[in-house]
């Protein structure tokens, strides 16, 4: 026998909690489908020591707060996890943990989910399977070089890696982290910098989050065609701005693009200064628009000119190495920070992208009853986020209950 739930919601993270408390809220009966743990990726699919990236007043839902944390601090992962837990026992969210839907298919009325534990039939059905789901290793550097190699998913700590040499690829906020994080662990590190932005963590006495609120950057939208960028910005060590010129004073080795293997050695592209100076000009770009914002609001906040004040480039970046012998500079392990694919394998309906992102409108599908939250530019910047995704859900739950009254209302 099938169960049947008016709503079903695929995955138990934040965008499957902010779902249930919309739906709740609203009165729509809906099942939240979890395949492991709530908040899963949160526990095990990220490193030791990553905390939170925004501070503790932001990076939360509206209606409970950080009680044993200082609201300038970050939370550390755990907490976090422990936040979305507390916060579906709150709202007494319906979620059913250890259940993998594996397939989805339409029936009259609705859709039809194969789970691991039975069949379920619904009318509506919330995609809420995250945004950073399959993780993207190139295939670059072949296993007979006897490298170990790894996606920043799987890295815990430095003390898991072989002795030697990191190349670590990727400069967005895991691959800046996990770099910074080995450095100072006392091991020589390699770090191929990619086109990125750096926000200030802080200016003028306020957050960067603080920052992209009042200047309208949580807001965005995605520009069709336009590749958006990685954001490089870290809460670790109380919150710091992401430097790239500060990791190779203290002793990392920045390259640029990393390429091909030929024998043991990977050829490194040209573009670092270029990546850098895109990094520069988004970080000034900030202090721009904040400073703007402070001379048209009269807001009293105190001048931070130190700020502007960028150390030279380092000799990596004005002599870059344009290729690295893997084997004759030791590197033991190569951690690839480099994102993350789609993986909807078991929603085989609607239409996906070239990308493998699904066609969607601020989360609704072209399927009737099918939506989608959790996922980046899903309607603006925030939509990934933890702040972000709570008001993603609050819309695609208004849409479920209207969809509901306009059926009701045809069916007289
Ligand atoms: C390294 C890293 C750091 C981040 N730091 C921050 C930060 O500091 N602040 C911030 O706001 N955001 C941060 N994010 C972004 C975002 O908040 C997280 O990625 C968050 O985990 C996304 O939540 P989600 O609920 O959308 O997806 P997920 O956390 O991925 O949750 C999806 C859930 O669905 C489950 N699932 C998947 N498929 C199925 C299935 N078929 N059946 C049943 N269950 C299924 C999974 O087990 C998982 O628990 C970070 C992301 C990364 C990668």
């Amino acid at each position: 026998m099938a169960e049947d739930i008016h709503t079903l919601v695929v995955g138990g993270g934040q965008a499957g909690i902010a779902m249930s408390e919309h739906l709740g809220r609203r009165g729509v009966p809906h099942l939240v489908l979890e395949r492991h743990r709530i908040a899963e990726r949160w526990r095990s699919e990220r490193w030791d020591s990553l905390v939170a990236n925004g501070p503790a007043w932001h990076d939360r839902f509206p209606n409970m707060t950080f009680d044993d944390l200082d609201p300038f601090a970050f939370a550390p992962k755990e907490r976090i996890a422990a936040y979305f837990e507390e916060y579906a026992r709150m709202i007494s969210a319906p979620v059913r943990c250890g259940v993998e839907v594996t397939r989805v298919e339409m029936v009259a009325n609705g859709f039809r989910a194969e789970t691991s534990d039975g069949v379920v039939t619904c009318r509506n059905l919330v995609s809420a399977t995250g945004a950073f789901q399959k993780p993207l290793v190139p295939a670059l550097v072949p296993e007979e070089l006897g490298i170990v190699q790894m996606h920043s998913t799987a890295y815990r700590n430095p003390a898991q890696l072989p002795e030697g040499a990191v190349l670590v690829v990727g400069s967005g906020a895991s691959g800046s982290q996990i770099a910074d994080e080995l450095l100072r662990s006392g091991r020589r590190v390699y770090l191929s910098v990619g086109p990125h932005g750096r926000p200030p963590i802080r200016y003028r006495g306020k957050d960067f989050v603080w920052w992209l609120g009042v200047l309208g950057e949580w807001e965005a939208k995605a520009q069709p065609g336009v590749e958006h960028i990685t954001i490089a910005v870290s809460g670790a060590h109380g919150g710091r701005t992401v430097d790239f010129r500060e990791f190779a004073a203290r002793g990392m080795v920045l390259l640029g693009r990393a390429g091909a293997v030929s024998g043991p050695v990977m050829a490194i592209g040209d573009d670092l200064a270029k990546n850098i100076a895109g990094g520069d000009r988004h970080y000034f770009g900030v202090l721009d628009g904040a400073d703007a914002h402070v001379a048209a609001t009269g807001l009293d906040l105190p001048e931070e000119p130190e700020a502007r004040i960028l150390p030279p480039d380092p000799d990596c970046v004005t002599n870059p190495l344009r290729e690295l012998d893997l084997k004759a500079v030791g590197v033991g392990a190569i951690i690839w920070a480099t994102g993350f694919a789609t993986d909807y394998g078991w929603l085989p309906l609607g239409r996906y992208d070239t990308r493998g992102m699904p066609v969607h409108q601020g989360g609704v599908s072209e399927v009737p009853g099918l939506y989608f939250v959790g996922l980046p530019w899903l309607t603006r910047r925030a939509s990934p986020f933890i702040w972000g995704v709570w008001h993603d859900a609050d819309r695609i739950a208004g849409h479920i209950a209207a969809r509901d009254e306009g059926l009701r209302l045809a069916a007289g």
